[in-house]
């Protein structure tokens, strides 16, 4: 915690959610805690000191949603997912394997039907889709393929707001040891039963919800197929969001969430992995990042940060570990093809992953007493239900926040110790916050109210510390941050 220049003031006044005395004495204790090169800045703060970042918000209805997220639900729809025996993307999807309940076709009209039946729930409030392709034959799809991505749209309440979206997916293909494989079992009951799970949880909870929370934006509830094919489905339905010009704010990709019951596992966390250098950035971008020091501020890294803030503020049963990567070794997933189209975009993966659980025949291996397959009894139903709650508070703050500022500028005409930042209005705003935080620091450590404006002035060098500037509305709750490009 070096950063001591604590003594901002925004140009137009007073801070609207003040600072409590635990909060002073906190900024108190972390001063005396810092040593040698705070003094000089020590001597120079004046002013009352800006909030802590970590300061939660929660809006008691986001909290009573995510309650009725259901672990025995859950259970149910993993179980159900695993009884189509396998659901590779090149499985049968012919009219009689639906019939009979087998293979990926008779998953997806599942799917569909499960969408529908919360829809009539809500009163038709959910719009029920399929984004349907042929996929041309490659290393992993040896004929043409159709493949279905199922989903269902919550539309937004405000006529404004409604084509800003927040969309949470997982994929329900899945595969056993051979990619090629489309008949024997593949119970894929973790990867990814789990976030298609998750998924339709948050539908079933957020659309049971709207009524009362009245979601500005829109909220999308996704699941894909091709997955273990090469992320084909990701890939065609992020292609179309962008070619359409879909203004998506921030995409949830839940895959091998399900917490599995193996040694080493910690349930009290899970990861959400983000990418640093955003995959969709150009030249001239890679560039200004350089310069800037804004290798960990991509639209995604920012959404991983909005995560933990949700995480503190909500009891969702589990914790947000930031990990600052696109993925693990050897493995992708579909966030990655929202990333190469420039959406914000993360990945929630369990704490420890156990590799004989994933990709694998259904057998028991005699001489190590190894169990191998993703079954369900494998995975704990508990934390998907804690995933999912996650899930669901962050896409609900993100639905409720307004717009958050556009054109976000910090000015640098002039060599001047003040950092002076300027934004458009934000659709739904009622105030705006500062945040900021040292360099070298993970998480934004100070906020500071903007009550009036789209202007303020802090008493902090932008050399030292990394800003954004994040929208407010009424009730609270705060849009994704934005950081500011230099204007000279
Ligand atoms: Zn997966």
């Amino acid at each position: 915690m070096a950063y001591q220049e604590n003594s901002a003031m925004a140009e137009s006044g007073n801070s609207g959610y003040g600072c409590t005395n635990l909060v002073a004495a906190v900024m108190v204790a972390l001063a005396l805690a810092s040593s040698a090169p705070c003094c000089r800045a020590q001597e120079m703060a004046q002013g009352p000191p800006p909030r802590l970042a970590s300061d939660p918000h929660v809006d008691p209805r986001i909290a009573e949603a995510i309650r009725q997220v259901s672990a025995e639900r859950i259970g149910l729809t993993i179980d159900k997912l695993v009884s189509f025996g396998n659901r590779s993307t090149i499985s049968p999807q012919d009219e009689y394997s639906i019939k009979a309940g087998k293979g990926i076709g008779a998953a997806r009209e599942w799917i569909k039907a499960e969408f529908e039946r919360y829809s009539k729930d809500c009163g038709g409030c959910l719009e029920v889709k399929t984004d349907t392709f042929t996929e041309q034959p490659g290393e992993r799809i040896p004929k043409p393929t159709e493949i279905a991505n199922v989903y269902a749209v919550l539309r937004g309440s405000d006529p404004k707001q409604a084509d800003r979206i927040v969309l949470v997916t997982g994929h329900y293909d899945s595969r056993n040891s051979d990619t090629l494989n489309g008949t024997d079992p593949a119970p894929g009951a973790n990867d990814d039963g789990s976030g298609t799970a998750v998924s339709l949880e948050c539908a079933r909870v957020l659309s049971q919800a709207a009524s009362k929370l009245k979601f500005p934006a829109t909220i999308i509830f996704l699941t894909v197929a091709g997955e273990e094919q090469g992320l084909n489905g990701s890939k065609h339905f992020a292609q179309m969001a962008k070619q359409q010009g879909w203004k998506i704010e921030a995409v949830l990709n839940n895959d091998i969430v399900g917490g599995n019951l193996s040694p080493g596992q910690d349930s009290s966390v899970v990861r959400v992995f983000s990418e640093g250098l955003p995959a969709a950035a150009t030249e001239a971008e890679i560039k200004r990042i350089r310069m800037l020091g804004g290798e960990s501020d991509s639209t995604s890294r920012e959404l991983a940060r909005y995560i933990a803030d949700v995480g503190r503020s909500y009891n969702a049963g589990v914790k947000p570990l930031l990990i600052f990567r696109l993925d693990r070794f050897l493995r992708g997933g579909d966030h990655y093809s929202f990333n190469q189209q420039g959406f914000a975009a993360v990945r929630f993966t369990e704490f420890r992953e156990d590799f004989s659980h994933q990709h694998q025949n259904v057998r028991k291996d005699d001489a190590s007493g190894i169990e191998y397959g993703d079954l369900p009894k494998f995975v704990d139903f508990d934390y998907v239900a804690h995933v999912a709650r996650l899930n669901a508070a962050t896409l609900a703050s993100l639905a409720s926040a307004p717009a958050p500022p556009a054109s976000v500028k910090m000015q640098t005409k002039n060599l001047e110790n003040d950092t002076t930042l300027t934004w458009e209005p934000s659709a739904g705003a009622a105030a705006y916050e500062v945040v900021w935080r040292s360099t070298n620091a993970a998480d934004w450590e100070y906020v500071q109210t903007v009550s009036g404006g789209t202007r303020a002035t802090v008493k902090v060098s932008k050399d030292n510390v990394i800003f954004g500037v994040r929208a407010v509305d009424a009730a609270g709750h705060r849009s994704l941050p934005v950081v500011p490009e230099p204007e000279r």
